[in-house]
Protein backbone atom coordinates (compact mmCIF):
# COMPACT_ATOMS: atom_id res chain seq x y z
CA UNK A 1 0.00 0.00 0.00
CA UNK A 2 0.89 3.15 -0.79
CA UNK A 3 1.73 5.55 1.85
CA UNK A 4 1.82 8.74 0.13
CA UNK A 5 -1.96 8.25 -1.09
CA UNK A 6 -4.31 11.32 -0.70
CA UNK A 7 -1.09 12.74 1.06
CA UNK A 8 -1.77 16.07 -0.07
CA UNK A 9 -5.44 18.08 0.44
CA UNK A 10 -6.40 21.35 0.27
CA UNK A 11 -8.96 22.42 3.03
CA UNK A 12 -12.05 24.58 3.17
CA UNK A 13 -9.92 27.65 3.27
CA UNK A 14 -7.57 26.71 0.33
CA UNK A 15 -4.88 25.78 2.45
CA UNK A 16 -2.44 22.89 1.38
CA UNK A 17 -2.99 20.31 4.15
CA UNK A 18 -0.35 17.27 4.55
CA UNK A 19 -1.98 14.12 5.74
CA UNK A 20 0.66 11.79 7.46
CA UNK A 21 -0.87 9.55 9.48
CA UNK A 22 0.99 6.79 11.43
CA UNK A 23 -0.01 4.06 14.17
CA UNK A 24 1.30 5.22 17.73
CA UNK A 25 3.50 1.68 18.61
CA UNK A 26 4.29 0.58 22.19
CA UNK A 27 5.77 -3.19 22.34
CA UNK A 28 3.99 -5.77 23.60
CA UNK A 29 0.82 -4.32 23.37
CA UNK A 30 -1.64 -6.15 21.19
CA UNK A 31 -4.81 -4.03 19.88
CA UNK A 32 -6.95 -6.97 19.65
CA UNK A 33 -8.83 -8.88 21.61
CA UNK A 34 -9.77 -6.20 23.74
CA UNK A 35 -9.18 -8.51 27.13
CA UNK A 36 -5.62 -9.22 25.90
CA UNK A 37 -5.03 -6.02 25.44
CA UNK A 38 -5.97 -4.82 28.95
CA UNK A 39 -4.32 -7.72 30.52
CA UNK A 40 -0.59 -6.88 28.68
CA UNK A 41 -1.38 -3.27 29.67
CA UNK A 42 -2.10 -4.00 33.01
CA UNK A 43 1.48 -6.28 32.93
CA UNK A 44 3.63 -4.03 31.49
CA UNK A 45 2.41 -0.94 33.75
CA UNK A 46 3.63 -3.44 36.90
CA UNK A 47 6.71 -3.16 35.09
CA UNK A 48 6.58 0.67 34.84
CA UNK A 49 5.44 1.23 31.29
CA UNK A 50 3.25 4.26 30.92
CA UNK A 51 -0.65 3.63 31.05
CA UNK A 52 -0.57 6.79 28.92
CA UNK A 53 1.75 5.32 26.07
CA UNK A 54 0.08 1.71 25.97
CA UNK A 55 -3.45 3.52 25.87
CA UNK A 56 -2.31 5.03 22.79
CA UNK A 57 -0.69 1.94 21.10
CA UNK A 58 -2.58 0.92 18.25
CA UNK A 59 -4.00 4.28 17.58
CA UNK A 60 -4.09 6.36 14.34
CA UNK A 61 -2.82 10.26 14.39
CA UNK A 62 -1.83 13.04 12.37
CA UNK A 63 1.19 13.70 12.88
CA UNK A 64 0.19 17.35 12.87
CA UNK A 65 -2.45 16.94 15.36
CA UNK A 66 -0.88 14.12 18.16
CA UNK A 67 0.63 14.29 21.63
CA UNK A 68 4.11 14.19 21.45
CA UNK A 69 6.80 11.70 21.41
CA UNK A 70 8.65 10.44 23.21
CA UNK A 71 5.92 11.65 25.76
CA UNK A 72 7.80 11.12 29.02
CA UNK A 73 11.66 10.44 29.78
CA UNK A 74 12.17 6.87 28.58
CA UNK A 75 9.20 6.94 26.61
CA UNK A 76 9.35 3.89 24.37
CA UNK A 77 6.87 4.40 21.77
CA UNK A 78 7.62 4.52 18.52
CA UNK A 79 5.48 5.89 14.98
CA UNK A 80 4.59 3.22 12.45
CA UNK A 81 3.61 5.18 9.13
CA UNK A 82 0.14 4.61 7.22
CA UNK A 83 -1.50 5.62 4.27
CA UNK A 84 -4.58 7.84 4.59
CA UNK A 85 -6.31 4.79 2.41
CA UNK A 86 -5.95 2.53 5.50
CA UNK A 87 -7.29 5.46 8.31
CA UNK A 88 -10.41 5.41 5.55
CA UNK A 89 -10.75 1.70 5.06
CA UNK A 90 -10.61 1.15 8.96
CA UNK A 91 -12.18 3.74 10.75
CA UNK A 92 -15.48 3.02 12.30
CA UNK A 93 -17.65 4.97 15.40
CA UNK A 94 -19.68 3.97 17.77
CA UNK A 95 -22.16 6.12 19.93
CA UNK A 96 -24.57 4.44 22.65
CA UNK A 97 -28.31 5.33 21.33
CA UNK A 98 -28.60 5.77 25.36
CA UNK A 99 -25.83 8.80 25.35
CA UNK A 100 -28.76 10.64 23.16
CA UNK A 101 -32.32 8.71 24.42
CA UNK A 102 -31.63 8.55 28.57
CA UNK A 103 -28.85 11.26 28.55
CA UNK A 104 -29.44 14.23 25.95
CA UNK A 105 -33.52 13.88 26.83
CA UNK A 106 -32.97 13.14 30.71
CA UNK A 107 -34.95 15.73 31.52
CA UNK A 108 -34.02 15.48 35.26
CA UNK A 109 -30.39 15.85 35.10
CA UNK A 110 -29.96 17.66 31.97
CA UNK A 111 -32.50 20.30 31.54
CA UNK A 112 -30.34 22.00 29.82
CA UNK A 113 -28.85 19.95 27.25
CA UNK A 114 -32.58 18.88 26.28
CA UNK A 115 -33.78 22.65 26.30
CA UNK A 116 -30.96 23.08 23.74
CA UNK A 117 -32.04 20.33 21.53
CA UNK A 118 -35.70 21.20 21.75
CA UNK A 119 -34.80 24.51 20.67
CA UNK A 120 -33.26 23.40 17.26
CA UNK A 121 -36.54 21.01 16.39
CA UNK A 122 -35.32 17.67 17.70
CA UNK A 123 -37.33 15.01 20.57
CA UNK A 124 -36.49 11.87 21.95
CA UNK A 125 -38.07 9.89 18.77
CA UNK A 126 -34.81 11.76 16.90
CA UNK A 127 -32.81 10.24 18.89
CA UNK A 128 -31.50 7.60 15.97
CA UNK A 129 -31.57 10.17 13.46
CA UNK A 130 -29.07 12.36 16.15
CA UNK A 131 -27.04 8.95 16.53
CA UNK A 132 -26.09 8.37 12.99
CA UNK A 133 -25.55 12.06 12.05
CA UNK A 134 -22.71 11.96 15.02
CA UNK A 135 -21.57 8.72 13.89
CA UNK A 136 -21.59 10.02 10.38
CA UNK A 137 -20.54 12.88 10.63
CA UNK A 138 -17.46 12.39 13.62
CA UNK A 139 -16.24 9.72 11.41
CA UNK A 140 -15.95 11.81 8.25
CA UNK A 141 -13.98 14.74 10.49
CA UNK A 142 -12.06 12.23 12.04
CA UNK A 143 -10.92 10.79 8.66
CA UNK A 144 -10.36 14.32 6.96
CA UNK A 145 -7.95 15.26 10.14
CA UNK A 146 -10.79 17.98 11.74
CA UNK A 147 -10.29 16.92 15.10
CA UNK A 148 -8.71 18.47 18.43
CA UNK A 149 -6.70 16.81 21.37
CA UNK A 150 -8.62 16.59 24.18
CA UNK A 151 -7.34 14.83 27.68
CA UNK A 152 -5.13 12.41 27.90
CA UNK A 153 -5.20 9.79 30.41
CA UNK A 154 -4.82 6.11 31.50
CA UNK A 155 -7.84 5.05 29.94
CA UNK A 156 -6.71 7.26 26.34
CA UNK A 157 -6.93 10.20 24.85
CA UNK A 158 -10.04 12.18 24.23
CA UNK A 159 -10.90 13.78 20.90
CA UNK A 160 -13.13 17.08 20.06
CA UNK A 161 -14.63 16.67 16.95
CA UNK A 162 -17.33 19.43 15.39
CA UNK A 163 -20.16 18.47 14.49
CA UNK A 164 -23.41 20.59 12.61
CA UNK A 165 -26.95 19.48 13.46
CA UNK A 166 -29.55 21.24 11.43
CA UNK A 167 -27.09 24.00 11.01
CA UNK A 168 -26.10 24.09 15.00
CA UNK A 169 -22.02 23.22 14.99
CA UNK A 170 -20.92 21.95 18.09
CA UNK A 171 -17.81 19.83 19.39
CA UNK A 172 -18.66 16.08 20.33
CA UNK A 173 -16.48 14.26 22.53
CA UNK A 174 -14.79 10.48 21.44
CA UNK A 175 -12.24 8.10 22.92
CA UNK A 176 -9.68 7.12 20.58
CA UNK A 177 -9.23 3.72 20.20
CA UNK A 178 -7.29 1.13 18.36
CA UNK A 179 -6.67 0.72 14.64
CA UNK A 180 -9.10 4.10 13.70
CA UNK A 181 -12.15 3.34 16.33
CA UNK A 182 -13.81 6.39 17.88
CA UNK A 183 -16.19 6.12 20.52
CA UNK A 184 -18.66 8.49 21.57
CA UNK A 185 -18.46 9.69 25.56
CA UNK A 186 -20.05 12.87 25.60
CA UNK A 187 -22.63 13.70 22.54
CA UNK A 188 -22.86 17.75 22.94
CA UNK A 189 -19.38 18.90 24.61
CA UNK A 190 -20.18 22.93 24.16
CA UNK A 191 -21.29 24.22 21.45
CA UNK A 192 -18.29 26.00 18.72
CA UNK A 193 -17.49 29.75 18.56
CA UNK A 194 -17.24 30.63 15.25
CA UNK A 195 -14.78 34.43 15.16
CA UNK A 196 -12.49 34.12 12.53
ZN1 LIG B 1 5.80 6.08 25.48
Amino acid sequence: MNIFENLIKVDESGNIVYNLWFEWDHFNIPNNPPILRSVMRKLMAFFNHCLKCTALDGCYLLESKSPPQPLHENCDCSKVRISQTKVENKAQTSCSIDKISNYIFNSENNKGKKDLFESWGYSIADSVEIQNELKNQALNNYINGNYELRNLDQYGLRLAIPVNLRGNKFYSGWMLEPEGKIRNITPFGGQINERK
